[in-house]
């Protein structure tokens, strides 16, 4: 395996995200997270080349209904005006391209303009983000700063699944407060350092849970489908 930042063969430490189920592979020598190679190039004959022209031919209907499932994703964070958070704030943006390049609707909060009530004024903060949160598919929030560490506080248990919060290790005060609540209630955060910001595995694993969530969605909706194909009574009861 050849790192896809520096292509050194020195060596990988691994990471697990517990929350993704998976390993990301930091290299020893430039400190950039990877993913595992799933795939490799092989050349198979015999019923073996038929096996891999199915699962093409399977991975090919998958990534053309994944297409159809664009998602809006907002980012917390601290903001471009956070100056000790800049590396942070670089992170919120490097998510944001990345998911918008992958065709994802991805945004800040502070890109949304504000929501006026009838006679014009801005709605209350709580208000327009719990309308925003409700507006977006998925939540991701590095929660490191007050404003996004109250958004954690406030609206993870709402959100519940569509959330992915990330944690500085090691916090203190309001910040581990904040962590012993969200295990409480069973959504616990994805801790992060110093190396996790300079890896990019926060960028990396986001995107991922992005992805899986979508993957997710199509899931559901073949089972539904599936579902009411057989279903002959369906919503008698309650009607
Ligand atoms: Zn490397």
């Amino acid at each position: 395996m050849k790192c896809t930042g520096c292509h050194s063969e020195e060596g990988f430490r691994t990471k697990e995200i517990h929350r993704l189920g998976r390993n990301y592979y930091i290299c020893r020598k430039c400190g950039k997270a990877n993913r595992p190679i799933i795939w490799e190039e092989t050349n198979p004959t015999g019923w073996a080349k038929k096996a891999l022209a199915i699962a093409t031919e399977v991975r090919g209907k998958f990534l053309q209904s994944l297409t159809g499932y664009k998602f809006r994703i907002l980012i917390w964070g601290p903001s471009e005006q956070n100056m000790s958070k800049a590396d942070i704030y670089q992170k919120r943006q490097q998510i944001r391209d990345t998911l918008r390049e992958k065709d994802q609707d991805a945004f800040f909060s502070e890109e949304i303009p504000s929501i006026l009530d009838a006679l014009g004024n801005p709605l209350p903060i709580n208000v327009a983000e719990l309308f925003q949160t409700e507006a977006f598919d998925l939540v991701i929030n590095l929660a490191d700063s007050s404003g996004s560490l109250i958004e954690a506080e406030k609206f993870t248990e709402g959100l519940l699944l569509r959330c992915l919060i990330w944690l500085r290790r090691g916090s203190r005060g309001f910040q581990s407060g904040v962590a012993t609540q969200l295990a409480n209630i069973g959504q616990p955060p994805i801790y992060f350092d110093d190396d996790d910001i300079k890896s990019c595995i926060i960028t990396l694993a986001s995107e991922d849970w992005v992805h899986a969530m979508r993957t997710q969605e199509v899931n559901w909706d073949i089972l539904e489908e599936r579902i009411n194909q057989y279903r002959l009574r369906r919503k008698r009861w309650i009607q």
